[in-house]
């Protein structure tokens, strides 16, 4: 075959809410969440020639020693789904912070499955890929959903959630990596209660910022106060709320409008030091 190239968008997530609503036998966790894609996202640059091996190129991601980048589990997963030996070669430039409660990784996956089912004219449906993908993460059926969803069971049972109203975000993340598997360890599970309704269609964003809500968020605020202090400084900002994202550390504000969101992000990193970034719901 002739060498494809081709290069894609991996976007990180929000979770405008997350309940935890107890713990399986399996170890995982029921949830209930609201999670929304933003514009911010890795570059995921995929070659694919003649051959039988991977190569991976994922310049600033430190793994622990034997972990293997879950872009790279993703395309062995696909290949070996469909039979197929080829030469990959996949390069991730890096913008969403890892370990950082915004799904970077589980994005990149996805992306991987996405963009190898396209590349390759493999016409495996939206469901067998998000089968596939469930396997890598919990996250990672979302991104491949690609919409604002309802997500129950682990995350994985997916539900459009049309209707989000315009609005931008600030993201800020104190550059400290937090593990989700430790924050479920540590979480005491003394609520238990049926919250998982689907919320209604938001009208505004008044609405939105009403349903800000996140379990995991006292877990890593006692570890890290420095959250609490983020979110008091967003509010300062200008923000009509703000929210850790998934098992954090990184909070988001809304703003109703990009360039108040941008002001804010600017004057928050220059004062504190934090990454920050304006984004805009994908
Ligand atoms: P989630 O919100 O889905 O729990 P997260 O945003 O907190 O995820 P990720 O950025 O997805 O966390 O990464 C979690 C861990 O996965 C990292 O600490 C790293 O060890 C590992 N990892 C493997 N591949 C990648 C990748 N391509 N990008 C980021 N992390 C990766």
């Amino acid at each position: 075959m002739r060498t494809l190239k081709k290069t894609f968008q991996a976007h990180a997530k929000v979770n405008f809410c997350l309940h935890v609503l107890g713990r399986r036998p399996d170890g995982y966790h029921d949830v209930a969440m609201l999670m929304q894609q933003i514009s911010l996202a890795d570059q995921v640059m995929i070659e694919v020639s003649d051959g039988n091996d991977i190569q991976i190129n994922c310049p600033g991601l430190k793994l622990v020693p034997g972990e293997i980048n879950i872009a790279e589990k993703a395309a062995r997963s696909l290949l070996s789904h469909v039979g197929e030996s080829l030469r990959l070669k996949i390069s991730i430039k890096k913008h969403i912070p890892a370990a950082a409660g915004m799904g970077g990784g589980s994005s990149d996956a996805a992306t991987v499955l996405v963009g190898l089912n396209r590349m390759l004219g493999l016409d495996l449906s939206k469901q067998e890929l998000m089968n596939l993908g469930v396997k890598l993460g919990a996250d990672v059926p979302f991104f491949i959903f690609d919409q604002t969803a309802w997500a129950t069971g682990i995350g994985d049972h997916l539900e459009a959630w049309p209707g989000m109203p315009p609005m931008s975000l600030v993201l800020v993340n104190p550059g400290i990596a937090v593990s989700t598997a430790w924050v479920y360890q540590n979480l005491g599970l003394t609520h238990t209660s049926s919250v998982a309704k689907l919320p209604k269609f938001p009208e505004g964003i008044p609405a939105v910022v009403r349903l800000l809500h996140n379990d995991l968020e006292a877990v890593t605020v006692q570890r890290f106060p420095v959250i609490d202090e983020i979110k008091k400084r967003l509010i300062a900002g200008g923000a009509c709320g703000a929210l850790m994202s998934g098992s954090g550390p990184t909070v988001f504000g809304v703003f109703s409008s990009f360039e108040k969101a941008d002001r804010a992000a600017k004057e928050l990193a220059s004062h504190y030091g934090w990454w920050t970034q304006a984004a805009r719901l994908k």
